[in-house]
């Protein structure tokens, strides 16, 4: 089965989720990829992804991810946050995050973790 990845970037990380992505395209491409709405549309109209847009994060996209994250549809996530911009959805935030540690959903939420988790996943899938 393909892994299901959900993908999320707050605006000033949206660039850096961009080249993140370029870097790990063919991998992704074997992925089942949904997104946050904005996010979503970078990933496509910038590498090409087959990616499912949900809502944007501030109109409750984050809480779609983590419906679906809680009914066992959303293998990892990858939510690259900005910890310096107060969000107007906080709680949409905090509520996804608390959700991926509830069921034990791998949550990168930060460059290094998500790179780590994309390299051992394409490992993986390579064999
Ligand atoms: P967006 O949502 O991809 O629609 O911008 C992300 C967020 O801010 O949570």
């Amino acid at each position: 089965m393909k892994l299901r990845i959900a993908l999320i970037a707050h605006d000033n990380k949206k660039t850096a989720m961009v080249a993140l992505a370029r870097e790990f395209v063919p991998f992704l491409r074997r992925c089942t990829l949904s997104a946050t709405g904005t996010t979503g549309k970078r990933l496509v109209d910038e590498l090409g992804l087959d990616v499912e847009r949900l809502l944007s994060g501030p109109l409750g996209g984050d809480l779609q991810i983590g419906a679906r994250l809680a009914t066992g549809e959303v293998d990892a996530i990858i939510f690259l946050r900005d910890p310096m911009t107060p969000q107007p959805h906080e709680p949409d935030i905090n509520a996804l995050v608390r959700a991926s540690d509830v069921h034990d959903i791998p949550c990168a939420t930060n460059l290094s973790t998500a790179r780590l988790m994309l390299r051992q996943w394409m490992c993986a899938v390579q064999g």
